[in-house]
């Protein structure tokens, strides 16, 4: 491979172990430019705008630091200019039948735990005509399947429209030609909107899939985070989802170890879990985050070893789970999406499973034909554990 000239490192810095895993890549790169196998280094994104100061005084070797949203200065540091006219081209960095649509940035609200807001800012709707017209050309490039992310999705149109807007836009991308699965990640529980639930039940194109991160089921653990929400309100959300749109995969996220949460209120979760049953959930151990709410006003009370305890109990409750979730559609035809080919699988996904953080179909073949890569297939699911599925074609 030539070496490369430029390598521009886009950071993440929201969460203790977001921030470490970002810095690891800043000195694996900077390793490599010592050893003379790259050229110059840029950092950018959340990491290095929340660390304007400290970044450039503490790392050695980085030719420039940028926040966020100096994409323009970046583009100056390697002697070229920004051109607004083709800011709505992509260069996709995923494979060409799935790409991510950001309808958003910065987020609205004021969770304790969360730097997002002050790393950020406000929240700001990208215009539907100019998400329309982005989603267009992706389709055009052989897009199939759209993930809509941002801080808070189901804030999206407030600021711009003064009204919610994502079950509209929804509908619009629906329309495009070629697009044949929209997916939603990161949607907010409190004041949930009704129409985007009609739309996922009504819209073949729209995937039966939420991702919602809950956070917490205790009563006062939520109201020491300021999400909006209790735990009968949201217990009673999950029974609306689950009404409303039947058979839709639930992908939650909690936080075990936040200030508050003492032995009750984490069996309350437990119980919680263990009761709705969510087919994909992950977790996180709080991690104070400077100048947020919660660290600036709560003690972190609860120690390292209590709160990695109760990680591991909930990932074990949700590994049952999820396993028999899995185990519940071996022998059932699904249609997947085919996203790759190693070591003798295909890797697939139906519309229960988003990319990355969910398990992948896995079909046993000797090679792939180029036919199957970012198209649509029929299998049959033949096996399951808690984590993939394997299936065969039908
Ligand atoms: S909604 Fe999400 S991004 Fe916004 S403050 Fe809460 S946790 Fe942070």
């Amino acid at each position: 491979m030539a070496r490369p000239d430029i390598v521009a490192l886009n950071t993440c810095g929201f969460i203790q172990s977001a921030k470490s895993e970002s810095i690891e890549a800043i000195f694996t790169v900077l390793e490599a430019k010592k050893r003379g196998l790259v050229g110059k280094v840029f950092v950018f994104g959340c990491l290095s705008q929340r660390y304007r100061k400290e970044l450039p005084e503490e790392i050695e070797g980085v030719d420039g630091f940028f926040g966020a949203d100096d994409a323009a200065a970046m583009l100056e540091a390697v002697g070229l200019s920004y051109n607004p006219s083709i800011s709505l081209e992509r260069y996709l960095t995923t494979p060409s039948h799935y790409a991510f649509l950001k309808i958003s940035e910065g987020c609205d609200r004021s969770c304790s735990y969360c730097a997002i807001p002050s790393i950020r800012g406000r929240h700001v709707s990208v215009p539907m005509e100019q998400l329309v017209a982005e989603a267009e050309m992706l389709a055009g490039k052989g897009v199939k399947e759209l993930l809509v992310i941002a801080q808070d999705t189901t804030f999206y149109g407030l600021d711009l429209y003064r009204k919610r807007m994502l079950g509209k836009l929804l509908e619009r991308l629906a329309d495009i030609r070629g697009i044949e699965w929209i997916r939603i990640h990161y949607s907010y529980p409190a004041d949930f909107p009704d129409d985007v639930l009609e739309i996922m039940a009504g819209c073949d194109k729209v995937c039966k899939y939420l991702d919602i991160p809950l956070q917490h089921s205790s009563s006062k653990v939520l109201s020491m985070m300021h999400r909006n929400i209790d735990g009968d309100a949201t217990r009673a959300l999950v029974d609306r989802f689950r009404k409303a749109v039947p058979g839709i995969v639930l992908r939650t996220t909690m936080i075990v170890g936040h200030p508050g949460e003492g032995a009750r209120e984490f069996r309350d979760l437990l119980d919680f879990v263990r009761e709705y049953r969510f087919e994909r959930l992950g977790a996180f151990t709080y991690s104070e985050e400077e100048n947020t709410y919660a660290a600036m006003n709560y003690k972190d009370s609860v120690s390292k070893r209590v709160k990695e305890e109760r990680y591991a109990a909930l990932m074990e409750l949700q590994s049952g789970i999820s396993l028999e979730y899995n185990e519940s559609r071996v022998g059932t035809a699904e249609r997947v999406l085919v996203d790759s080919f190693s070591d003798g699988m295909i890797h697939a996904r139906s519309e229960k499973e988003s990319v990355d953080v969910d398990g992948e179909i896995l079909i046993p073949a000797a090679a792939m034909p180029a036919v199957l890569k970012g198209n649509f297939t029929n299998v049959k699911i033949t096996a399951a554990d808690e984590y993939d599925l394997t299936a065969q074609f039908l």
